[in-house]
């Protein structure tokens, strides 16, 4: 499918992140409206409150743009997102008989101000990311036992926690927590020191499940993917891990992109998961191409400074996707509930320059990568504002996540200082 035409003239541009083939759904306010549901189109956001309210917009079940967040639209389902999805298609689309009345609920992004775009009801992050794990697991075992044993037949998971989920542009606080170096003989409580970004696509789940549900079920479950940063302090992992995986180390901060994009407008940038070692298991073996083609960036810019490349890599690198991870997160019969939010997993390439962690950028601080003149980084330092930011190219469009962003702030000071 070509390039679709808007009325909008910025939308319309082949370089553009948010033609009309993409339609990616947020939360926003302005100096003078509370926050509401609105659509991404060119450099524009159309008000789907206003829309609603004008009757522009009847899904037939009731209001679903009377509150701040996606998820009234997400519990009713795939059918009610194609219909809205085919509304916005006819209403922005070039000779939409109702572009008078539409233009007067138009707001430039640049009037904009983002929040989290729908209401997260629980989290879990992933480890499927071969190049990563191998990475980290070569770091911390050695290349022969870099892969777990478990590694090529499931995908592995911990829960997160939602509440820790923030939109872009929020700033992060570097976390205090127990660590205990290599040369430490006994643990103590500090700022983290090894303070790291994680590169990840976040799967949102729109509607609940109650039991196992196949890989096809799961697919259809999945609402949209946004950009996913999982904040992880590397030392207090390293000593708090072990046996029942990380904890606080997570628990800091996960920022997500304030734009959802579509798993409908992504359907022509799907692509094969890699070849598979060991056939998996029937609840697991992919029914068709799972993963999407996707190109990922992420940038540092230390306090006052441009932005810099750290890398760059792309979602099809994932060995498990997100409906294979949805799928079997159900298999114990864990009922799965519509505003779940799935993290990735980090996303790494086989080069340097595609790895999405500063653990494996710099080696577990072994390689400090160089920045510009005097500056070079083996985990974040206070100051430092890291970019997420994506894309899918399509027949003469792109598909654009726009950008993840959030600024590390210095540890507060002592928070138990006085206590014996
Ligand atoms: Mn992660």
């Amino acid at each position: 499918m070509p390039l679709l035409h808007s009325w909008v003239a910025s939308a319309n541009h082949g370089d553009s992140p948010f033609p009309l083939n993409n339609l990616p759904y947020g939360v926003f306010s302005t100096a003078h409206s509370d926050p509401r549901c609105g659509v991404a189109i060119g450099q524009m956001i159309l008000d789907l409150q206003a829309c609603e309210e004008a009757g522009l917009i009847d899904l037939g079940a009731g209001p679903v743009f009377d509150v701040p967040f996606w998820n009234e639209l997400m519990e009713q389902g795939p059918e009610a997102w194609g219909d809205l999805r085919n509304r916005l298609l006819e209403l922005l689309g070039q000779g939409s008989t109702d572009q008078s009345r539409l233009e007067g609920f138009m707001v430039a992004q640049s009037d904009a101000c983002m929040h989290l775009p729908f209401l997260v009801s629980e989290y879990t992050d992933f480890y499927a990311g071969r190049h990563h794990a191998t990475n980290v697991g070569t770091m911390f075992r050695g290349a022969e036992n870099a892969l777990p044993p478990n590694w090529l037949h499931l995908p592995i998971g911990y829960n997160g926690r939602a509440s820790s989920v923030v939109v872009s542009g929020s700033d992060i606080r570097r976390p205090w927590g127990q660590l205990k170096g290599p040369d430490d003989t006994l643990p103590r409580f500090a700022p983290s020191a090894r303070f790291d970004l994680e590169l990840e696509l976040g799967a949102i789940v729109g509607t609940d499940s109650f039991g196992p549900v196949t890989l096809d079920e799961a697919d259809q479950m999945i609402f949209g993917y946004v950009l996913l940063n999982d904040w992880s302090a590397r030392d207090i992992q390293a000593w708090e891990y072990q046996p029942l995986g990380p904890f606080q180390a997570k628990a800091t901060a996960t920022s997500i992109s304030p734009w959802i994009v579509m798993k409908e407008a992504l359907e022509p940038c799907r692509t094969e998961t890699p070849a598979r070692e060991f056939e998996l298991l029937p609840h697991l073996r992919d029914s068709g191409p799972m993963l999407y083609d996707i190109d990922l960036e992420v940038s540092l810019a230390p306090q006052g400074q441009e932005p810099r490349t750290l890398a760059c890599t792309n979602y099809r690198e994932m060995y498990y996707s997100s409906a294979q991870q949805l799928a079997h997160h159900t298999t114990s019969g864990c009922p799965m509930r519509s505003g779940d939010l799935l993290g990735s997993g980090t996303i790494s390439g086989p080069e340097r320059h595609q790895r999405g962690s500063l653990l494996e950028l710099s080696w577990g601080g072994k390689e400090p990568l160089e920045l510009s003149t005097g500056q070079s980084r083996s985990f974040l330092q206070d100051g430092d504002k890291l970019t997420l930011s994506g894309q899918a190219q399509g027949d003469g469009y792109v598909i654009g996540f726009g950008e993840c962003s959030g600024v590390v702030l210095p540890a507060l000071s002592d928070p138990f200082e006085g206590e014996t």
